[in-house]
């Protein structure tokens, strides 16, 4: 792959600046430098910010209908060069070939239902306690958005604010992640490449520490929707406070998977597998521990590391490969102090556990623990890895309880063939997503949004849409 040395797109094209701070991007299948982006400061941030603001105004005064055509030309775009887009993806992030393509797809078709929402803007006539009065509630954009994106899907992610931001009127600066750039450099090429108004979408390149707090902090930016880890939610919302800046945070989970004595035993081991592996475990809304029933616990445990141990990992470029590398090492190092803390406080190592040598890359084993409690960091903290506490329960109550019992708030499941164990669980769980009898993804016309620490607000469907406007309300005396 040819390495990209570019800058921030902002206005509508490429700027110029080339010296100051540059960050290099590695490929973490191999750990080689494939690019470099700058890590820019507050002078360019306010330029990426004015610009927006700049164009906003008119963007809004252009009807919905019109904004959704740019958001169909942007999704045409991405699928003439998805290749190029998931070979990127693979390359810098690591993930398995198949699963970048349909990230590269699945964010073309979210520009395109963001699209469709533009006839859809509604607000409300409200009843009156006057006569002759009417009462108007108008949802308007909020103005410049901040969109602070991480690394695990950097591609869909940028759709998945600028959509929404979009559709309703808005303008975005987007800071994708220091680890994934590329992808987005792709993005702001094929943005070029459209008649869309300068401004409209700008993209800002650096660390957290300079750019993303840069954007946070900024005056002019009306809303910072972010996507990342607890610990930058947290840092972002301080940063809020100087502005009483709106945020909408989609921060980390720790899933818990229940399963039942009366459940698919395949379809549990299928489904939590998969979850847990999926893009090497990097997934906020994954399987993250295990609650399974203590009559079927053995044979789960058995089938899930039979399974587990069976995945092909490697090369994600290779074809047949089924897991790639962890985004870089240090990530791959806090998996095993995971495993190794586990194990010290009594843990058992069923499958996996260590580290896989190859090509110098951050590889991790597929790995399952038995014998484990939520004294453990493994079973409390995110891991976002491929490893997978199980734990025994006595049934539905313990399993609900347990699985509560956590500071996170995402997404739960629960695999059972009983309606009522089922709705119990959807009434107790107290999570903002529960799938039944099957794992992530979610839709893009459900609402992703986590409770508690993991975050404030959601995104997708209607709601996710509406977190993008603010309310107006008129008061007209006839
Ligand atoms: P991260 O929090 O380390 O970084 C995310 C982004 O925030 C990056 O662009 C980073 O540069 C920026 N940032 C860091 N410090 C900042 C600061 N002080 N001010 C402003 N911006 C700052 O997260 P990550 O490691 O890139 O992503 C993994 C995390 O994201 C996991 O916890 C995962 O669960 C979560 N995640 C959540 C969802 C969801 O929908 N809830 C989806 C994907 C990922």
């Amino acid at each position: 792959m040819e390495t990209l040395t570019r800058n921030n797109y902002i206005e509508g094209a490429f700027t110029g600046e080339g010296g100051g701070n540059r960050i290099d991007v590695l490929n973490p299948s191999r750990n080689t430098v494939i690019g470099d982006i700058p890590d820019s400061g507050t002078e360019v941030v306010d330029r990426a910010v004015a610009s927006a603001k700049k164009a906003q105004k008119a963007w809004a005064k252009l009807p919905a209908i019109q904004r959704a055509g740019y958001l169909r030309k942007i999704s045409a775009k991405i699928r003439e060069n998805a290749d190029e887009i998931a070979k990127t993806i693979v390359e810098e992030q690591g993930k398995i070939a198949p699963l970048a393509a349909v990230e590269a797809q699945f964010t073309a078709d979210y520009f395109d239902y963001m699209a469709e929402w533009a006839r859809r803007i509604e607000g409300e006539v409200i009843s009156s306690d006057r006569p002759g009065e009417n009462v108007f509630l108008l949802r308007q954009p909020i103005g410049v958005v901040a969109g602070i994106l991480p690394w695990n899907f950097p591609f869909f992610l940028i759709a998945r604010k600028a959509g929404p931001a979009l559709v309703t009127g808005n303008t975005i600066v987007i800071k994708p992640s220091e680890e994934t750039p590329l992808n987005a450099l792709i993005f702001a090429r094929l943005m070029a490449e459209t008649d869309l108004p300068p401004g409209v979408i700008n993209i800002v390149f650096g660390r957290g520490a300079t750019t993303g707090k840069a954007l946070s902090q900024h005056p002019d930016i009306g809303l910072i929707s972010f996507t990342g880890s607890v610990a930058t939610g947290s840092a972002i919302m301080r940063e809020a406070a100087t502005n009483i800046t709106k945020v909408n945070l989609e921060l980390g989970g720790k899933a818990p998977a229940i399963v039942l004595a009366d459940a698919d035993l395949d379809l549990a081991v299928k489904c939590v597998t998969m979850s847990r592996l999926l893009n090497s475990g990097q997934v906020c809304n994954a399987a993250e521990r295990v609650y399974v029933e203590k009559k079927i616990a053995d044979e789960f445990t058995q089938k899930l590391a039979k399974a587990m141990a069976a995945t092909k990992v490697g090369d994600p470029a290779s074809q047949g490969i089924e897991m790639g590398p962890l985004i870089n090492k240090p990530g791959v190092q806090k998996i095993h102090e995971f495993v190794k803390n586990a194990v010290a406080d009594g843990a058992r190592v069923v499958t996996g556990g260590d580290f896989i040598e190859l090509d110098n890359g951050n590889f991790y084993a597929p790995t399952v623990l038995s014998d484990v409690n939520e004294g453990m960091s493994v079973m409390r903290d995110e891991v976002f890895g491929p490893v997978l506490p199980v734990a025994t329960v006595s049934g539905l109550d313990e399993a609900i309880e347990r699985a509560n019992d956590t500071t996170y708030g995402l997404t739960s499941s629960i695999y059972t063939t009983n309606i009522n164990s089922a709705m119990r669980a959807i009434n107790e769980l107290d999570f903002g997503e529960t799938y039944v009898n099957r794992e992530n993804f979610e839709a893009m016309q459900g609402f992703h949004a986590g409770t508690r620490r993991s975050g404030i607000g959601g995104a997708d469907g209607k709601h996710g849409l509406y977190e993008y406007t603010r309310t107006h309300v008129a008061y007209i005396q006839t």
